[in-house]
């Protein structure tokens, strides 16, 4: 049995991270421990790492998209048995008695903890769950393949879904979240309109790879008004350029936990009940649901391996728009 695991770990914001031998954990009650055999590293581990989001954990392993195998079973955890593969989403806690949680929204719960910001993820060799909040993977994705569904995957859907009805849907950055839902979207008979970085022909001939029929800069106007829009990018002047691609009556998702400031803009671009709304987490249902249905598209995932040592390349890289896909982290 080993004694030690392996991690990469935060100890302030705007310090890199680093690479640490610590004791491995024991699973308590209802916890599972797990070998970890890939974990994606998402935008929202940058906005920790840059100090943008402001309560972490410190120190602290972040990832929230681990895929590992399970070692060991903590006392009363059900669902899954020695050797099983186990998702872990962001979704680490919730009360279960708040306004929130007993009206369906759990993902707002006033409680939650999250995965690699309250709660140690998946930057490491090894980790502990809540088996309560981690789920079977479908069997058609290798592990490095499946880490992206599990936070790119899960809140683009949640992002996707409220945009209702949409036929003709906008997507504002190409990157892991984009290239999962453009996916789901052309399954749904959605039509992608996808919006890069200025001058970013690799996104967007990526975006045309998986579907999308135009794809141009943000700083562009599609070629006819959009239903709808996502933004991925956490870039808050892209706000009120989605107003303005969409029609009447149109819906403008925020899709990240992270945004730089949304300029002021005339009430004329929200006037005709045009919409704005943010997605925040994510609900255990919407992670049953979407993980049942990805493989039915099938979403290809379109994954970029890095070292679990490399780590801080990793995020470099995702930081300067320089991974065509999803960047995923191989202990
Ligand atoms: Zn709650
Ligand atoms: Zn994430």
């Amino acid at each position: 049995m080993m004694t030690t695991m392996q991690a990469m770990v935060l100890d302030a914001a705007h310090v890199p991270l680093r690479q640490a031998e610590l004791p491995m954990p024991q699973p308590g009650p209802d916890q599972v421990l797990l070998r970890i055999a890939a974990c994606g590293v998402c935008r929202t581990d940058l906005h920790i790492v840059d100090g943008e989001l402001t309560e972490p954990k410190l120190p602290l392993v972040l990832g929230h998209e681990i895929v590992g195998r399970v070692e060991a079973i903590g006392e009363g955890s059900e669902g899954f048995a020695i050797g099983d593969r186990v998702g872990v989403p962001w979704l680490g806690f919730t009360d279960g008695s708040c306004f929130y949680c007993r009206n369906g929204q759990e993902n707002l719960c006033d409680h939650a903890r999250f995965t690699g910001y309250q709660i140690d993820g998946g930057y490491a060799s090894h980790t502990v769950a809540d088996a309560r909040y981690a789920f079977h993977l479908p069997d058609a994705y290798t592990d490095a393949e499946a880490a992206p569904l599990l936070c790119a995957g899960l809140i683009s859907y949640r992002s996707l879904r409220m945009t209702g009805e949409a036929k003709r849907l906008g997507i504002y950055g190409f990157g892991a979240a984009a290239h999962i839902v453009a996916q789901v979207a052309r399954y749904q008979g959605r039509r992608i309109f996808a919006f890069t970085r200025p001058g970013d022909v690799t996104a967007q001939d990526f975006a045309r790879e998986l579907g999308a029929e135009w794809a141009g800069g943000s700083d562009e106007a599609p070629p006819e008004a959009l239903d709808a829009a996502i933004i991925f990018a956490p870039i808050g002047a892209l706000v009120p350029a989605a107003l303005k691609a969409v029609r009447k009556g149109g819906v403008v998702v925020c899709g990240g936990i992270h945004m730089s400031d949304i300029p002021r803009f005339p009430y004329e671009l929200l006037w005709e009940e045009r919409v704005i709304c943010s997605v925040a987490n994510l609900t255990r249902q919407d992670a049953d649901e979407f993980l049942a249905l990805a493989p039915k598209v099938p979403v290809r995932t379109t994954v970029v391996p890095f070292p679990l040592a490399e780590a801080n390349m990793a995020l470099d890289r995702l930081r300067h728009g320089e991974v065509t896909g999803a960047a995923v982290l191989i202990p």
